[in-house]
């Protein structure tokens, strides 16, 4: 509701800043003003940030404001602390590993079809070198030879010379292609799983192929329990560690269903379980579930023997795809169903249609 009162603070607050602005003696400067409206209303709605990090923040600013003189190389300087602030926090920093681990996959692809092209053009220069030297040889070899046997002998040596190496070649660019193909489709930290781009695609596929047939499809949604605490513990790299562990697990279980197991983002990871009912991509759920809970993931990073076990769980969402669905609403249903199994406890399968029955009519 908006009162009298309301507007009257805002005009107030507006005031307020002119007056302080008018006390630094910068009145009408745009860039302070800015300074200003950051550091009183922007950092307090910054979120993402302790409040204890934000009153830090707003001290550094109005710190460096009681300076003088206020002139552009001090506005610059406010602008790197507030750079500083921001790339320098943990959170950020998450949020930027996950970024660069993006940008990662898009390099390498592109880097690898860089060197393809690079490959292809050199390739066809050789070629090309290639054929007309073979001209000017069979033309040197049909007058130097002495009888008709003899040319048709190193004839018949240079064609075989020829097929052999385009034989090797289009072994290579067989190689290339397949290898093209996985930086494509597969994540790049997590390699045994596809990638989310892959993951989309392949949704529409399945999910159409089997509306046509009516074969049943449903998708587990898998997040790492407290895994923010294990980066805390351990560090980031050991939680890279952890993930490509579960990831090993997650595909040789996928494996058995021919399941589709992919990276969704961050630890959270889903695999699409084509001819599986709920019901039954529960059952395979809770297998991995329980594999994962088994496994002493220490000792795996490592190597070291006496090193104590790391045990991690996770929490599943089982949801199958319904007649209307579209592909983000299945992706949504089984997130809802594992964020269930978040508040009931962690460590837990939980199946779509079973938060649908507590619903009210
Ligand atoms: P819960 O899911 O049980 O609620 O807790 P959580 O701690 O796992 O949940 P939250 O979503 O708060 O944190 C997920 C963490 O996963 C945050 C981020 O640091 C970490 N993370 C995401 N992607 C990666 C990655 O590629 N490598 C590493 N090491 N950590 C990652
Ligand atoms: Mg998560
Ligand atoms: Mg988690």
């Amino acid at each position: 509701m908006t009162t009298e009162q309301d507007h009257k603070d805002q005009h107030n607050g507006l005031d307020g800043v002119q007056a302080t602005l008018e006390r630094l003696g910068v009145a009408g400067n745009v860039d302070w003003l800015a300074v200003v409206l950051f550091a009183r209303n922007l950092v307090s709605s910054m979120d993402l940030f302790s409040e204890e990090q934000k009153a830090q923040l707003q001290a550094k600013i109005f710190e460096q404001m009681g300076k003088r003189p206020l002139n552009n190389k001090r506005f610059q300087h406010i602008v790197q602390i507030i750079q500083h602030f921001l790339l320098d926090n943990p959170k950020m920093a998450d949020l930027r590993s996950q970024l660069v681990n993006e940008r990662q996959g898009y390099a390498s692809l592109y880097e690898e079809m860089g060197k393809v092209f690079a490959d292809i053009q050199q390739s066809t220069e050789a070629r090309e070198s290639h054929i007309q030297r073979m001209g000017e040889d069979t033309e040197k070899g049909i007058t130097a030879a002495e009888s008709r046997a003899e040319v048709v002998s190193r004839l018949r040596g240079m064609v075989t010379e020829m097929v052999s190496q385009a034989r090797a070649e289009a072994r290579t660019w067989q190689e290339r292609a397949t290898q093209l193909e996985h930086t494509a489709n597969f994540d790049s930290l997590l390699s045994e799983l596809y990638s989310r781009r892959a993951l989309d695609a392949q949704l529409s596929v399945v999910l159409e192929r089997c509306r046509k047939t009516n074969t049943p499809v449903s998708l587990l949604f898998i997040d790492v329990d407290r895994f923010k605490d294990v980066n805390d513990t351990f560090g980031h790299q050991t939680g890279d560690g952890v993930l490509r562990v579960l990831a090993a697990i997650l595909s040789a279980h996928s494996m058995q269903f021919k399941g589709y197991a992919a990276r969704f983002g961050g630890e959270e990871l889903l695999i699409l379980c084509e001819g599986l009912s709920e019901a039954e991509a529960m059952v395979r759920a809770e297998e991995i579930r329980q594999d994962v809970a088994r496994c002493p993931f220490v000792p795996h990073l490592t190597g070291a023997e006496n090193t104590a076990p790391l045990h991690i769980t996770v929490s599943i969402g089982v949801a199958q795809m319904r007649p209307g669905q579209s592909t983000a609403d299945l992706i949504m249903a089984a997130d809802q169903a594992m964020y269930a199994g978040k508040t009931q406890g962690r460590n837990r399968v939980v199946g779509h249609s079973s938060l649908a029955a507590y619903r009210p009519l």
